[in-house]
């Protein structure tokens, strides 16, 4: 027999978003909410690119990612289903 083991987080317990360099391994953990400026335009440590990569910036999709998070997170309570995210199990 196979048993495998699946794993979920609630919507609602999302709080932040953890970025960690790919360069240096610096991590940043950024509130759930509007980013302000230019928080993660590049490393606080290295200064390598982060959002903004080769004369273009990522920071609206991480915007529309939050803002999306944060308004189903809202609506949530009021939906007639409980949703979770299921993850990758740790190897
Ligand atoms: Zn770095």
């Amino acid at each position: 027999m196979t048993q495998q083991t699946k794993h979920y987080i609630e919507l609602a317990d999302m709080i932040a978003l953890r970025c960690q360099c790919k360069e240096c391994g610096a991590a940043l953990t950024v509130k759930l909410g509007p980013v302000a400026g230019d928080t993660l335009a590049k490393c606080p440590q290295c200064r390598k690119g982060w959002a903004a990569v080769e004369n273009h910036s990522y920071r609206e999709e991480i915007a529309n990612f939050e803002s999306a998070a944060l308004a189903l997170k809202n609506v949530l309570p009021l939906m007639g289903f409980a949703l979770t995210l299921e993850i990758k199990p740790q190897t």
